[in-house]
């Protein structure tokens, strides 16, 4: 949803809603009324932030805390940043339930910035790295690491009943001395969710989290290192978070680039150049949204209503479908097709008009995407669920 403030008389601000209303392709007249209503933006990542930490970053953004300037103008090793930068972390810690022997790092680079940087933190000296595959991210971190290691490939993907789905983890065979295991717990372009976690023993588990941190529960523990890029679950682009058990530190290559050194940037509290600090302070401002929330477990239980919401809609109807088995259909991420292909493009254009945004799908899948990650509330997807009823029943 956007928010703008337009509490000052909305016509004097024509020009910047036309504006507006050209970036989206959207006539300006229907954007403007739709505008007044409300718009849900369904995009992929960067992808919409909860309307409250927008209204909070826009009140302070001038002038954080009363002290004149703006935070993202101060020093990352200003007392005030340095106590913003702790709180935000303790706040993840008491999200996540992260155990002490856990490091939490605000990293560069977003998700493919890890991609590089496990192979070249946990390979040591060994040369084998297990991954598994699941689509489009997954496949993309293995073209990352096969520079750094040999990498066995382990293809999870099944065909259940005519409908995509994962092996079950139990049958997921881990090679027992390869330096780590990755995964990928959720492929947003396929729409693929693994909710089972396997056990891979001494080998440490590795898990890109992007797409589905902070959308339910998880137990740290079963994992070494867990990754994601902000810009879905945690606040703007640019960060990636990375909690990393402390007894996987120390193992990595000398070429290692310093900046996505885990060990050298654990000990320099995540400082060892400037970070992001923008992107920090907005997600330490999510961190606080959601235990307004009601932590991780109440918005598992809004995800869980919302998913259900769409995939009811998609699942009743012989104009839509999903081709995702139950068992593994994300709870972020939710394509879906149009029987008829020859009205893709009505779809868009008027789902556009209705202010229901960017619900095109990724350009190798097609079809269309809704991404509905934590920020977007459950209106949103009645909405959406509203606009598809009413578009079959004008053009089936
Ligand atoms: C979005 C996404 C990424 C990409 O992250 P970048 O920050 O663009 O590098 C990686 N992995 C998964 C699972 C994602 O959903």
């Amino acid at each position: 949803m956007f928010c703008l403030d337009l509490t000052s008389d909305i016509k004097s601000d024509k020009a910047s809603l036309r504006n507006m209303g050209i970036i989206f392709g959207i006539n300006p007249l229907i954007f403007k009324e739709k505008f007044m209503n409300s718009i849900f933006n369904f995009s992929a990542g960067p992808a919409m932030l909860p309307v409250d930490v927008m209204k909070q970053a826009q009140e302070e953004f001038c002038n954080w805390h009363g002290l004149g300037v703006s935070i993202m103008e101060m020093s990352h090793r200003s007392s005030q940043f340095l106590a913003l930068a702790k709180e935000a972390e303790q706040d993840l810690r008491d999200l996540m339930n992260i155990p002490d022997n856990y490091k939490v790092l605000f990293c560069h680079g977003g998700g493919r910035g890890q991609f590089a940087a496990i192979p070249l933190n946990l390979l040591g000296d060994q040369l084998e790295a297990d991954y598994l595959v699941t689509g489009h991210w997954s496949k993309l971190a293995i073209v990352e690491a096969k520079k750094y290691a040999r990498i066995s490939k382990m293809d999870i993907i099944i065909e259940k009943h005519g409908k995509t789905a994962v092996m079950p983890v139990s049958d997921w065979k881990i090679n027992p001395t390869s330096a780590y295991v990755h995964y990928c717990t959720n492929e947003s372009i396929e729409g693929i969710e693994i909710f089972d976690v396997p056990k891979t023993g001494k080998v440490p588990l590795v898990a890109d989290m992007s797409s589905t941190i902070l959308s339910r529960k998880i137990n740290i523990s079963d994992f070494g290192i867990i990754y994601a890029g902000a810009q879905k679950n945690i606040g703007p682009s640019g960060l990636a978070v990375v909690i990393v058990r402390d007894d996987l530190l120390g193992f990595a290559r000398r070429s290692i680039p310093s900046i996505l050194n885990y060990e050298i940037q654990a000990n320099a509290g995540s400082m060892h150049n400037t970070p992001p600090t923008y992107s920090w302070y907005l997600a330490g401002l999510v961190f606080k949204w959601i235990k307004k929330q009601g932590g991780i477990g109440a918005l598992e239980h809004k995800n869980i209503t919302k998913s259900k919401l769409l995939y009811d809609c998609i699942d009743a109807s012989t104009f839509y479908s999903n081709n995702v088995d139950l068992s593994v259909r994300s709870r972020m991420n939710i394509p879906f097709r149009l029987t008829n292909k020859g009205l893709n493009e009505t779809f868009i254009r008027e789902s556009t008009a209705a202010g229901l945004l960017s619900l095109k799908g990724h350009s190798s899948v097609g079809g269309m995407r809704a991404n509905i990650y934590n920020a977007m509330p459950i209106e949103g997807v009645q909405s959406l669920v509203d606009f598809m009823v009413g578009f079959e029943r004008k053009y089936s």
